[in-house]
């Protein structure tokens, strides 16, 4: 018989997703989206929904044995990581050879597991980025709109200055100015002033319990606080979860038809079924958005689509590195897990480089100071599909990281002289300083204007959309999520007041 029907879907709930099912469903179009991970809403034996840093469990990864946390070591040990029931969790780690792509599942996405730092991108840089796209109407209306929506918040300055939470900001602070560099305060969805009352032990800890990448319990406004919560209020649109879209084919009448398989959060596919929709946004993510329409362009089903599907990858110059402290310069044992500062070096001419101060919430001192650089990396990587795996394959050479290190290491050459300090070896496994074989921030795979039109209408077919960071063209030189969802709010307004005509 026929497959069930829906007007309009959408696969993934992350920022792009998300944004698009809100517009649709305020306008009025039922809207179904089709998640592949687990709704997290419900509290496990311990009473907590998500599992800690420093106790993993089967909450914490997406089907593992072990967990694959970004700090492989402290002193060479391996005391982050924890073996596990293999499980539908809230972190996923893709291996691609030299590169391995953290990513969120579940309703929400990224933002179940990011570090909720909320940066909009600087103008100059926007426009260099992504030069078709109106600048005035991206900072006049869709990044506003971004911001409001998404709930970003500032840290109060007074407080910041005299809490403990964000001592060892305060110390990579100084470090930094010492060798003439300037810090910016990084805002946030994560609720500051919860963050206070945290410190205050007045509220459950959360950002001040080593809870960030596998999930916050308490303090974040993800997605499911703030635009699925406002999709779903809309009474348009609905969440379905554990589901898995596999393949897309389009009808004679331009409908598409998905493949979708239901998984068991506990392994294995429970059901595989078709379901229809006139018009479809993939909102999978960069990998995600990018497998599904490169699968099928070499399987045929969708031949049309551009050759530039599965091009234009970047990491964001995602790079991380620690510096050992002097033993009078103690970070303190309590650490804030949302990051608050920045060091902004964007303007050096030759290595511009944006790097957020990050926590190392170990429960004990550790003498280091952690950073994530996003840098201005120019290289690309690209997908191709491997019949035998039926998956798309990541090309990306660990040399293409090589550019990220040397603008991270002339920043950070400079702090260390300054302070007379030198890099950790000890935390990434073996003993590099620098670590630029995962990327927190995987843009690009169906660049707009190149795989699509300038809002998000793929070529080659008619109501077929990226929604997500695939678009972005593999930087964007701050965190990503905030463009991400800006992008999403300007096309979905041009798409919606065209296409549903
Ligand atoms: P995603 O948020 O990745 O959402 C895609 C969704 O689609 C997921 O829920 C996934 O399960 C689902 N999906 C994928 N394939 C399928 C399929 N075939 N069928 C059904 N569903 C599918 N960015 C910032 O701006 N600030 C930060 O502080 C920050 N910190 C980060 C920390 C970590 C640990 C990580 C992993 C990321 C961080 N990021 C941060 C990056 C940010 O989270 C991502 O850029 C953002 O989530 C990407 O949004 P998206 O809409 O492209 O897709």
């Amino acid at each position: 018989g026929m497959p069930p029907f829906s007007p309009a879907i959408v696969i993934g709930t992350g920022y792009g997703a998300a944004v698009t099912a809100l517009r649709l469903g305020e306008a009025g179009i039922p809207t179904l989206m089709l998640e592949m991970g687990q709704l997290w809403n419900t509290p496990g034996a311990d009473g907590n929904i998500f599992c800690s840093m420093l106790r993993p469990d089967e909450r914490s990864m997406w089907f593992k044995r072990r967990t694959e946390a970004p700090l492989a070591s402290f002193l060479w040990l391996d005391l982050a990581n924890r073996d596990i029931r293999p499980h539908a969790g809230v972190l996923d780690r893709v291996h691609h050879g030299d590169m391995s792509v953290f990513l969120g599942r579940g309703v929400g996405g990224g933002s179940l597991v990011n570090g909720a730092m909320a940066v909009t991108p600087r103008r100059d840089y926007f426009a260099e980025v992504l030069p078709e796209v109106d600048a005035d109407e991206m900072y006049g209306t869709y990044f506003p709109r971004a911001n409001a929506e998404l709930g970003v918040n500032e840290v109060d300055r007074d407080w910041f200055e005299s809490c403990r939470s964000y001592a060892y900001a305060r110390l990579s602070r100084k470090h930094a100015e010492k060798a003439g560099f300037t810090t910016a305060f990084v805002p946030s969805v994560y609720d500051f002033g919860h963050l206070e009352r945290e410190e205050a032990q007045e509220v459950p800890r959360s950002a001040l319990a080593s809870e960030v990448i596998y999930g916050n319990n308490h303090g974040k406004l993800s997605l499911d606080k703030t635009y699925l919560a406002a999709a779903l209020g809309t009474g348009n649109v609905t969440i379905q979860t554990l589901q898995e879209v596999r393949d897309i084919t389009r009808q004679q009448d331009g409908s598409y038809t998905l493949s979708v398989r239901e998984l068991n959060p506990d392994g294995g596919v429970l059901a595989v079924r078709q379901i229809s929709t006139r018009h479809l946004f993939l909102g999978a993510g960069s990998v995600g958005s990018t497998e599904l329409l490169l699968r099928a362009r070499e399987t045929g089903r969708l031949p049309d689509l551009d050759e530039q599907v599965g091009q234009g990858w970047g990491t964001n110059g995602n790079v991380m590195l620690g510096r050992a402290n002097h033993m009078w310069d103690t970070t303190g044992t309590l650490q804030s897990g949302m990051p608050a500062l920045g060091i902004d070096n964007w303007d050096d001419p030759v290595h511009p480089v944006f790097a957020e101060i990050a926590p190392m919430p170990a429960g004990l001192e550790t003498w280091a100071s952690l950073y994530l650089a996003i840098t201005k990396n120019p290289e690309r990587g690209h997908f191709t599909y491997d019949a035998t795996t039926d998956s798309a394959r990541l090309h990306w050479a660990e040399s293409q990281g090589q550019p990220s290190i040397d603008a991270a290491k002339a920043l950070f050459d400079r702090i260390n002289r300054a302070n007379s300090t030198i890099y950790r070896t000890d935390l990434f496994g073996d003993t590099r300083a620098f670590e630029n074989r995962f990327t927190y921030h995987p843009l690009g795979g169906a660049v707009l204007g190149k795989a699509t039109d300038l809002y998000g209408r793929v070529n080659g077919y008619r109501n077929l959309y990226v929604t997500d960071g695939a678009l972005i063209p593999g930087s964007t030189g701050v965190n990503p999520f905030v463009t991400i969802t800006a992008l999403a709010e300007r096309n979905i307004e041009r798409v919606l007041a065209e296409d549903f005509a």
